[in-house]
């Protein structure tokens, strides 16, 4: 099979800056020569130059309401997971440009805090707009760079847009308090007022609901910000932006820069002008940046790994368990925080419930997420197949049985087969660590203490399922559960209505909801005194 690289010497250059761990995420992809005579006809092909006919293709970053590239002209290659091509190449930033964004978000912070709630409302609902009118290109857009199939790319926009539509309302609703005061000539009045510039690190799994569950809030709240996508994925950020410009959003409100992920990163918090930092991605960058934000004492909120447990008991209705576990283990091929991780099941269901989970989970199709009917696309890159990899080399080593797939997918280095183990146990690596990919492990249990005993065994508290009929086992579960959203015969349960956050190492603060836009606001309180009475 003769391979080819797919991006040049001088690319990977750029890159050399970074730890090795960073590098290995950005290998190149190999693709077999029939791959790669498929791109001059690909779906591929077709679906970019769509996106940009629609002008929302863009390979400069935001700074100040100008498009830019990095100040030394080096560029990053953003690269297709399904097929390896190189789709676009965005700039590669570092530290200057970062001050730059802040500082231009900085400036333009005076002005959109000094709008009324009502203005910035209908900005929020004017990006909205465009975002629901332009959803099958900004889902293309998706699936091209993140490789989650065409349905749920639309879905993510859809998700991804409702944040918008929601905390364009929430803007005319921050409101303050009025205090009794313990003295009658004093009246203490709280006022609610933005935090600052917003510092925003996003991951490459939900690549627009993950900036607009943040920077609609912080906007909202009349903050302005500095966001920085994943260089894995910052084309739909790029044309989210685009799109906001559109929209009347000035110019320094919304600023977003790519590159070196820690210069980036060491910028932001640096900076006394940023004074929040809102983070998504892995428990060990969000130590890093927990840390980091010490130096200046920012706010902070951040949204960490998670290993979601997923209970099945003897009690519970089996289409409804089948259908709820496979949405939150398959959904984006696993790779979302709140994927189940380790799936229980009463010792009583367990041989009923593992036949129909598996015979749901072969009818999955696998395959490139552009094309019609593809259900599991591709893992974002070569390395998160090598971790799924090495779950399973360590789960088959200490007894576990593999029910289904098991191996890479023949469609290529990217792909790997949606599978089921059973006999898997608690000193496995997958009971500990989040698979991010499409491994299903089982393990029976026989008693309610021992499955919540096993669940919480964790350091992460970040989502939780299980199924039950019982109203009784509801509550005692729910409340039992050390997790910050648990769903109740529900496998998908994320709405921008609710508050999204996890509790232990999976993170601090809430996403989302009437709580979301707090994250933005700082409480300020005003003693008046010396008031006269009749
Ligand atoms: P990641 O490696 O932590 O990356 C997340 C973001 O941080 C990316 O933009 C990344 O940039 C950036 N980054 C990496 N190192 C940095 C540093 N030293 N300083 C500043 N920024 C840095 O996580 P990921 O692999 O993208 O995402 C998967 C993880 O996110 C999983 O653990 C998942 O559970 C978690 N997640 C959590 C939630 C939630 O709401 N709790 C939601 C989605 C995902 P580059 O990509 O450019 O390197």
């Amino acid at each position: 099979m003769q391979l080819v690289h797919l991006h040049s010497t001088g690319r990977l250059e750029n890159m050399l800056g970074s730890s090795l761990c960073r590098i290995l995420r950005r290998r190149p992809l190999k693709v077999t020569r029939c791959q790669v005579q498929e791109f001059t006809t690909s779906p591929q092909k077709i679906a970019i130059s769509k996106v940009k006919e629609a002008g929302l293709l863009h390979s400069k970053a935001l700074i100040g309401g100008k498009w830019l590239g990095a100040n030394d002209g080096r560029t990053l290659p953003v690269h297709s997971p399904a097929t390896g091509e190189v789709l676009v190449e965005v700039p590669y930033m570092g530290e200057v440009e970062t001050n730059s964004a802040i500082n231009e978000a900085s400036k333009a912070f005076a002005g959109w805090r000094a709008l009324t709630g009502s203005e910035r409302s209908k900005l929020l609902r004017n990006w909205y707009d465009l975002l629901i009118a332009n959803k099958e290109h900004l889902g293309h857009l998706i699936t091209l760079e993140q490789g989650k199939p065409l349905t749920e790319a639309l879905g993510e926009v859809v998700y991804g847009s409702n944040f918008v539509e929601f905390f364009a309302e929430e803007a005319k609703r921050i409101y303050g308090d009025i205090i009794p005061a313990p003295f009658s000539d004093r009246r203490i009045v709280v006022l609610k007022q933005p935090v600052g510039v917003v510092g925003a690190i996003t991951p490459w799994n939900f690549p627009l609901a993950m900036i607009t569950r943040k920077v609609a809030a912080a906007f909202a709240a009349g903050c302005t910000a500095v966001v920085k996508p994943s260089e894995l994925t910052p084309l739909t950020a790029l044309a989210a932006a685009e799109l906001a410009c559109q929209a009347g959003i000035p110019p320094g409100v919304l600023n977003v820069v790519m590159g070196d992920a820690p210069r980036i990163g060491d910028a932001l918090m640096a900076s006394n002008e940023v004074r929040k930092i809102t983070f998504t991605g892995s428990t060990a960058v969000g130590k890093k940046l927990m840390a980091g934000a010490a130096g200046t004492v920012k706010k902070l909120s951040l949204e960490l790994g998670g290993n979601a447990p997923c209970i099945i008991f003897d009690d519970a209705d089996i289409d409804v368990a089948v259908k709820g576990t496979l949405a939150s283990k398959f959904r984006n091929s696993g790779q979302t925080c709140v994927s189940v991780n380790r799936i229980f099941v009463q010792a009583g269901i367990y041989d009923k419930f593992s036949d129909a989970f598996a015979t749901a989970v072969k009818s999955l199709e696998v395959g490139n997420g552009l094309h019609k009917g593809v259900a599991q696309g591709p893992l974002i890159n070569e390395a998160a197949v090598e971790k799924v990899e090495r779950h399973l080399e360590d789960a088959l080593s200490k007894g576990a049985k593999v029910l289904l797939g098991g191996k890479k997918h023949s469609l290529g280095s990217t792909f790997y087969e949606p599978t089921v183990l059973t006999d898997t146990s608690t000193d496995m690596i997958i009971f500990r660590e989040e698979v991010f990919g499409p491994v299903a492990p089982l393990i029976k249990f026989k008693t309610e203490e021992d499955v919540i005993q096993m669940a919480n065994d964790t350091l992460f508290g970040l989502a939780a399922y299980f199924f039950t009929q019982n109203l009784s086992r509801a509550w005692r579960v729910a409340e039992a559960l050390e997790f910050g959203m648990v769903g109740i015969n529900e496998g998908i349960i994320s709405t921008e209505v609710a508050p999204f956050g996890g509790v232990k190492q999976s993170g601090l603060g809430r996403e989302g909801s009437k709580y979301g836009i707090d994250e933005y606001l700082e409480v300020k309180y005003l003693c008046m005194g010396s008031i006269k009475s009749f």
